[in-house]
């Protein structure tokens, strides 16, 4: 069996002195996509922002293909392939779409590569190339950010609440494209409220419950047994 792209082993994690991951671990096989369900406080969130480096765990381990990244600096993790889409988005307003995406060849992407990447994807952001990112609607934005992301090439991208404040059809269309980027090979976890779509793209899904992994499995698997915890009142 091969080397899983991501293992989170026996995490925790604390603000202060409230321990709000007690022992998360979590497993996804190279190429696939999983989903990250739970009710908000569960702690989805804070395991997102370890697995980028944003916050230290108190104890566990993370592996990124195999190599153990806890409190690895952010640099060493890109190196690696991780890339994350942020929640609430992360485009520069005052620079148009095509501008947004220019700056990642800074990163030693060519531009070329870049646009042509997020164009196939998103052919909407073709038509909005020389519009100013901040009067792009929320959909577009998200489109945005997810191409940028692309751009770095990642072997796993993680998208955190992707379906954030954007209309269910919208939302539809954004996984459609995610199931499309799986495809290519880059394995994929989203953190996700919208529990049915998330699902109709995702290989596996993990439940997310008081700082705890409570349930992993395939989507139908998960839907039958876990639907009282991650459907709660939305979809
Ligand atoms: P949501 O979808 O609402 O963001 P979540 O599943 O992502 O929920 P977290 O945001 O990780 O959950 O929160 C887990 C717990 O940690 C909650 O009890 C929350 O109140 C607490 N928490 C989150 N951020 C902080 C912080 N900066 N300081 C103190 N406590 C925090």
């Amino acid at each position: 069996m091969s080397i899983p792209i991501l293992e989170v082993i026996d995490l925790h994690a604390a603000y202060g002195r409230i321990e709000v991951l007690r022992g998360v671990n979590l497993s996804i096989p190279k190429g696939a996509v999983m989903a990250l369900l739970g009710p908000n406080g569960a702690g989805k969130s804070t395991l997102t922002k370890i697995i980028s480096g944003q916050k230290q765990p108190t104890s566990g381990d993370i592996h990124l293909g195999g190599v153990n990244v806890r409190n690895a600096p952010s640099e060493e993790l890109a190196r690696l392939g991780l890339c994350t889409v942020p929640e609430g988005r992360s485009v520069f307003p005052n620079l148009t779409v095509e501008e947004n995406l220019i700056l990642m060849s800074y990163a030693g992407v060519p531009s070329g590569a870049v646009l042509e990447t997020a164009f196939s994807y998103f052919p909407r952001l073709l038509e909005r190339r020389g519009q100013l990112a901040g009067t792009l609607s929320g959909g577009e934005q998200q489109m945005l950010a997810m191409s940028r992301a692309l751009a770095s090439d990642p072997a796993l991208l993680l998208l955190d609440e992707l379906s954030m404040g954007l209309a269910p059809l919208i939302v539809d269309e954004l996984y459609d494209t995610v199931a499309q980027i799986a495809e290519s090979g880059v394995s994929i976890l989203c953190i996700e409220q919208f529990a049915r779509t998330a699902l109709r793209v995702s290989d596996y899904a993990a439940v997310m419950t008081g700082g705890r992994i409570v349930a992993t499995g395939e989507p139908a698997e998960i839907m039958e047994t876990m639907s009282d915890v991650i459907l709660g009142g939305a979809a």
